[in-house]
């Protein structure tokens, strides 16, 4: 059945209200005035007013927006010199610690590394900064649409006459057995010169676009993954802007990770665990982690006459400066998390993110001026980036990610001694990085997880339960939004012999479940598909050893975040 669908021709069309496509729209519209008022007083040729337009997969700004998170400000200094002023979501930090955490309950604290200064930083929910920041944009006439995930690329042209026209969003009334509700709403081509993708952490758009181009970085991305609670505990507020990161317990050493607690005002002490998707063990389940590091006798404390109040969790791309795909094609550009912009070793991405965004704006206005947005006119983008205080910034920590892939070991902190003398270059000036998934053992070969802990719901808590504070919801009626390339059987056959199933473990949402297969009998099982529970992560897309996993948009839905 063909679709006619409603076509809306934009300029700059930003896939993602995340903090790139929000701080890139932004700059973008401060540009094009800046380029216009000059281009008056100089008697020059002005730029009719572009159409600039955001679109977001979540049904508000913010709403699938989680992070830590403590902001470095060199972003919103750039974007927003005078933030500051204008009522921020955010509270100074004044406190900064990193502790070490023993299995037998004890702590000490270690000493700070000189790249974890968070002197002068601010913390708070980062969805509540994207919502302040939506605000300004849409008070600067950027058309900001919630609630429209993109569903695919419009890809126009062959060979090297390819190009990137702009994004189809979801139809929506679309029934789970593909028919056509009765509020079927055809998706709405949004044309444009110039498409951002900042479609985030394994952005599906992203990837595909990476995949047809052959984009590739030097090495792989890999990825982390953070599950996070936020916590109303009575007198949090006395400490509000204390940062505490720990490392230890609950982790094994071979597997890279820590927790963070942050103080981010009025009572709420927002916690998490980031833990790197390299590990081998099958089984080990991140939320089930994140339970069991609460129960430490330093954290519990911490939390002690508190209530869960949010949770939430999310992918990030570790792979740094190697990783970074090419960032340009005709008539497209790729920023934000989607591109890679996170330094693992200081635990931030969002002045990255920003800065990346703000220098895609600068080169979409200059393929507008040109009236070319081809590849060869966007490709400046990609040297700007590098050349950038946040290109420096990814390079001075490019071999950071492969030293700690294997785990806090004493070879991998030598390695980061070297790198600290050496700018960053440690052995070698690139070191290579294999693709996380690929390091999962069949099941039994490696025990990395310990045994699940009794949830007692008050401190701990069964990962369904949670999945209720993270707010997510989805239409039943619709097709899964998970798709599995792969033979029916190949569950409850292949991946139950060789890896017992790992997304049943992977997925902190408990999306995936083995069944019984009631129609096959004989004790057969099969997968089922729980995605009105899924919060957008991302994990099985990345973490499935097979690659057989692609996570598309839903028609709409998805967690509701709060304080995340
Ligand atoms: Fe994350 Fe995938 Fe689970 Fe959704 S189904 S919550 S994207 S791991």
């Amino acid at each position: 059945m063909t679709t006619e669908r409603e076509v809306l021709d934009v300029d700059v069309l930003f896939v993602g209200g995340g903090v790139a496509g929000l701080a890139g729209a932004l700059h973008l519209k401060h540009k094009v005035d800046e380029h216009n008022a000059a281009s008056k007083a100089s008697g020059g040729p002005e730029l009719e007013e572009p159409m600039i337009c955001v679109i977001e997969k979540g049904d508000a700004i913010g709403s699938h927006t989680l992070s830590g998170a403590v902001i470095d400000p060199r972003g919103l200094d750039e974007l927003l010199p005078d933030w500051r002023e204008q009522d921020p979501p955010l509270v100074p930090v004044t406190g900064d610690e990193m502790r070490w955490l023993n299995a037998g309950g004890g702590s000490f604290k270690l000493p700070m590394p000189p790249w974890m200064n968070n002197h002068g930083f601010t913390t708070g929910s980062l969805g509540n900064v994207v919502r302040w920041l939506g605000e300004k944009v849409e008070a600067a006439e950027v058309n900001v649409f919630p609630g429209f995930p993109a569903a695919d690329l419009i890809i126009e042209g062959e060979d090297d006459a390819a190009r990137v026209c702009g994004v189809v969003t979801n139809d929506k009334g679309i029934a789970a057995d593909g028919s056509r509700r009765g509020n079927f709403e055809p998706g709405v081509e949004i044309r444009a010169k110039v498409t951002v993708l900042c479609d985030g952490s394994r952005g599906h758009l992203t990837k595909r676009l990476v995949e047809r181009w052959g984009l590739e970085g030097r090495n792989p991305q890999v990825y982390e993954t953070g599950v996070k609670e936020t916590w109303e505990v009575p007198g949090a507020s006395a400490h509000v802007g204390r940062v505490l990161h720990t490392a230890g317990f609950p982790l094994p050493r071979d597997i890279f990770g820590g927790s963070f607690l942050y103080w981010v005002g009025e009572d709420l002490i927002t916690i998490g665990l980031v833990v790197a998707l390299e590990y081998e063990d099958p089984a080990f389940d991140i939320h089930e982690e994140l339970q069991r590091l609460k129960t430490h006798p330093y954290i519990a404390e911490l939390l002690k006459g508190g209530t869960r109040v949010n949770y939430g969790a999310k992918s990030l791309p570790a792979g740094g400066y190697w990783a970074l795909p090419r960032p340009y094609v005709n008539g497209c550009l790729v920023a934000g998390d989607a591109l890679g912009t996170v330094n693992v070793a200081r635990l931030k991405g969002i002045h990255l993110g920003m800065k990346s965004g703000m220098l895609a704006a600068e080169t979409a206005l200059a393929a507008l001026i040109a009236g070319d947005s081809s590849a060869a006119t966007l490709a400046p983008y990609e040297e700007a980036f590098k050349q950038s205080w946040a290109g420096r910034e990814l390079h001075r920590f490019r071999n950071f990610h492969q030293a700690m892939a294997h785990g806090m070991t004493l070879g991998g902190m030598a390695r980061i001694g070297l790198q600290l003398v050496t700018g960053g270059r440690g052995l070698r000036d690139y070191e290579p990085l294999g693709a996380g998934h690929a390091r999962m053992l069949a099941k039994g070969k490696r025990r990395q997880a310990s045994e699940p802990i009794k949830k007692d719901g008050v401190l701990t808590f069964d990962k369904l339960t949670n999945v209720y504070f993270s707010g997510t919801k989805h239409e039943e009626d619709q097709p899964a939004h998970l798709l599995v390339h792969a033979d029916p059987n190949h569950c409850a056959t292949t991946c139950a012999q060789e890896f017992g199933n790992p997304c049943q473990s992977f997925c902190p949402a408990s999306v995936y479940e083995m069944v019984d297969d009631e129609s096959a009998g004989g004790g057969a099982q099969k997968l089922q598909i729980n995605f009105s529970n899924c919060v957008h992560c991302k994990t099985c897309d990345i973490m499935d050893p097979y690659q057989v996993i692609e996570w598309v948009t839903p028609e709409s839905g998805g967690p509701a975040y709060v304080n995340l």
